[in-house]
């Protein structure tokens, strides 16, 4: 039995679908942005047998604050405090480089909560993923950097959930599979 608000977690896809629509994912060819939040939540509940509301929520919306105009207390007021408080952990002060934002992703791993530690180690898997098996017109450098940060990340954030840990390594595993055969190129 799914523990699951499904029309809340409509709700949370809609707003997410309506706030996004004009993102795309960076570096790929218009890659829409809810592909990727979609990938996430889905990932939790199917690959990993996540089904709590809190973390369904706090998935679809994890990078709406940091990406749109959407602010902690809008989050707040519709999905509640505990997604908001969620989503705030996971979000990057964008006004630094992209390099400081990965390094403080680092730095901070250890204070995140149980929630927030299963968003962001479903966020790395699904990132490093699309990373590898999408044309991206990132060096391979920059790739094997994404990597190897994810790969820092999950060993301080990961311990939450069984499967969530074997879809991160097995991926982290692949994709340094590829990195190999793309260094060679
Ligand atoms: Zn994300």
């Amino acid at each position: 039995m799914l523990a699951l608000a499904l029309p809340e977690l409509l709700e949370a896809l809609q707003f997410a679908a309506v706030k996004h629509q004009y993102d795309r994912r960076g570096g790929y060819d218009r890659l829409p942005y809810i592909n990727h939040l979609i990938k996430v939540a889905n990932g939790l509940v199917n690959r990993c047998g996540i089904t709590e509301d809190t973390l369904l929520l706090s998935a679809v919306l994890h990078d709406i604050v940091e990406d749109t105009d959407v602010t902690e207390k809008e989050i707040a007021e519709r999905f509640g405090y505990s997604v908001a408080d969620i989503v705030m952990e996971l979000t990057d002060d964008m006004s630094l480089s992209y390099e400081v934002r990965k390094q403080q992703q680092l730095e901070t791993a250890e204070r995140l909560s149980p929630g927030a530690r299963i968003i962001r180690l479903a966020d790395k898997a699904s990132n490093i993923e699309d990373i590898f098996s999408y044309p991206l017109d990132w060096p391979v450098d920059k790739k094997a950097a994404y990597l190897h940060n994810s790969v820092q990340i999950a060993a301080i954030i990961k311990g939450e959930n069984l499967r969530l840990d074997r879809w991160f390594e097995k991926t982290a595993e692949w994709a340094a599979q590829q990195l190999e055969k793309q260094r060679q190129f």
